[in-house]
């Protein structure tokens, strides 16, 4: 009976679920953002409930996700204090991946997904806020990645087996070839990086996430993250740090005594170009993130096949 109305609503109302999932979304997306805050300063995530830094507890019905923010117009209720624009935007953010897995992923991928983008989400805001990614959510997305596989072969796309522990060790299998190729990948680019840019250029933490995420997308997800992410992090940074290069020099004109101090700053721009600055001064971990939402969510079939097109080609000349 249940799962009738189920699938009549299914039918009937496709957006339905669309919407239950990206609710879901911003509901867990509120509970990343505490994650966010206090996982990094070693608090517990469960205790004590939502509170507002003045100590005042938090009611339930003034901690709806995104709408409280819009109708308290940011301010907490108790004492006025501001309450940054992230909150909203992690809870949206969340809600909008969710609905993205459910309506263009096959279930096994959108349950999975829904865990690896909501962890990607925390290491990714955690990595802003205080360029380092801890240990302990940073393995734990590997190991998730690699629980997930087993249980749920669809993941990397294992077709079922007559046995079902066949297709979930392929499946787990495909999973740590992820980790330790995305793992490898970047503990050698990091060691050519750092030779270019002659000191020490992203951070162990960054080697540790390609693993987790190669761990939920196989090594192709790994491969894209790592060069797909720089890519998109060079395209999303390059104009905004021209522009402020362009008007620093205007700044020389105007004011000589200011602008001295503002052209010591200008060789560790050029250095975020040269891939030395990631890790640095621009932390690597969000565009590591991005680059494994694009794959999860979009690129896997269409970078995918180019990637095995791309392997072939070797095979063929090897033999
Ligand atoms: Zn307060």
């Amino acid at each position: 009976m249940f799962i009738e109305t189920m699938q009549e609503t299914y039918v009937r109302m496709p957006w339905f679920f669309t919407v239950c999932f990206a609710l879901l979304g911003a509901v867990v997306g509120s509970f990343l953002n505490v994650c966010i805050h206090r996982v990094p300063r070693g608090e517990s995530i469960a205790h004590p409930g939502s509170h507002c830094a003045c100590g005042a507890p938090i009611p339930w019905y003034l901690n709806v996700p995104v709408l409280s923010w819009l109708l308290l117009r940011g301010r907490a209720a108790c004492c006025g204090r501001r309450f940054g624009v992230r909150y909203p935007i992690v809870e949206a953010l969340t809600g909008t991946l969710f609905a993205l897995c459910w309506v263009w992923l096959p279930w096994q991928q959108a349950v999975a997904g829904m865990l690896f983008c909501a962890m990607l989400v925390v290491l990714a805001f955690i990595d802003l806020d205080f360029m380092h990614l801890p240990d302990a959510p940073n393995i734990g997305l590997a190991a998730a990645g690699l629980v997930c596989s087993f249980a749920l072969p669809g993941l990397h796309d294992v077709a079922p087996q007559k046995f079902w522990l066949v297709s979930a060790l392929a499946s787990a299998g495909i999973s740590l070839v992820g980790v330790l190729v995305g793992a490898g990948l970047l503990y050698w680019f990091r060691l050519l990086a750092s030779v270019v840019a002659g000191r020490e250029a992203l951070g162990e933490g960054d080697i540790i996430l390609l693993g987790g995420i190669g761990a939920f997308c196989g090594w192709r997800g790994a491969v894209f993250a790592l060069f797909g992410g720089a890519v998109l992090g060079a395209l999303i940074l390059l104009p905004p740090t021209l522009a402020k290069r362009i008007c620093r020099r205007d700044a020389d004109v105007e004011a000589e005594g200011r602008a001295a101090s503002l052209a010591s700053c200008e060789g560790d721009e050029m250095a975020e170009f040269s891939g030395a600055g990631f890790g640095r001064e621009v932390p690597f971990g969000p565009w590591l993130a991005l680059g494994a939402l694009v794959w999860f969510l979009w690129a896997r079939k269409p970078f995918g096949s180019w990637l095995d097109a791309v392997f072939a080609v070797f095979d063929g000349l090897a033999k």
